[in-house]
């Protein structure tokens, strides 16, 4: 009897420690959600200021400090976004879209806005989809497209030279017909083998020096792979120092029915 007792004891407290914990949790990302709207609303105005600005007749040195300010203000911006993100996957508060999309048009358009910069490194950017993969597809496009971007920019970032390869294929081990494998291969600097280790924690960048080479805020990936594990897969990566990178994920989507809406 003494034992049944002291384990109810247990339980409740155990219990009792995992609601404040969550309520801990729930109040922080209610907290940043919160701040970060407050913070984005002012910064939209300084970065649209500063585009108007760009547009009026200026001489070279004020030029000079409205791309300063424009760049800041777009940094800014991208850690705001990426820190709430970040709070609504941790606490639970992020709810995915179930729509029907093209895979093949959401490619085109993420490979699209990629390729700018590709194009300004020499670098060859190439897609290649398997013909087996359904164009249709039920899942939530932005965050897919959110997931390749971040991907797709950091091989462009940490490759001076050769390609980046994106392929999509079926997923082999999957036990339906309704999983994907994404690969994109980089020919850049590599992670190393410790490094590999924490790469998809949050703040996690390799080394200062490389924060200050290449900027960034360190939750890219830590966003990514928790968006592809709230799609029902997951996300590894294989990579070599001085030979190049690969990172997969697979991604579980529905098969869209006759009455779902089509969105792009
Ligand atoms: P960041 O915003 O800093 O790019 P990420 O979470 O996207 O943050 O990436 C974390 C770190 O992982 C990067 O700063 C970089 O050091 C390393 N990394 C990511 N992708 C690659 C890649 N393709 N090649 C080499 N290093 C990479």
């Amino acid at each position: 009897l003494h034992d049944i007792t002291e384990r109810k004891r247990v339980e409740k407290e155990l219990s009792m420690a995992l609601h404040t914990a969550l309520e801990a949790s729930r109040v922080k990302s209610q907290f940043l959600t919160m701040v970060s709207h407050e913070i984005r609303t002012p910064l939209t105005a300084i970065i649209g200021i500063a585009e108007v600005l760009k547009e009026t007749p200026l001489t070279l040195e004020q030029q000079k400090y409205v791309n300063v300010l424009e760049t800041a203000g777009n940094t800014l911006l991208i850690l705001v976004n990426d820190i709430l993100d970040f709070s609504k996957v941790e606490s639970g508060t992020l709810s995915l879209d179930q729509v029907h999309f093209d895979i093949r048009e959401l490619v085109e358009k993420a490979i699209a806005a990629a390729a700018v910069r590709a194009g300004e490194k020499g670098l060859t950017l190439t897609v290649e989809i398997m013909p087996d993969v359904p164009s249709g597809i039920m899942g939530d496009p932005g965050r897919l497209t959110q997931i390749l971007l971040n991907i797709l920019e950091n091989a462009i970032k940490f490759t001076e030279r050769g390609e980046v390869v994106l392929r999509i294929k079926n997923n082999p081990d999957a036990k339906d017909d309704e999983g994907l494998l994404f690969s994109i291969s980089d020919t850049g600097i590599g992670i190393s083998e410790e490094k590999l280790n924490t790469i998809f924690d949050s703040f996690t960048q390799v080394d200062s020096s490389i924060r200050r080479k290449y900027g960034g805020t360190g939750l890219g990936l830590a966003i990514s792979s928790r968006l592809v594990n709230l799609m029902g897969g997951r996300m590894w990566v294989e990579s070599t120092q001085g030979i190049g990178s690969t990172f997969y994920f697979t991604i579980k989507f529905g098969s869209p029915s006759m009455d779902d809406p089509y969105i792009i």
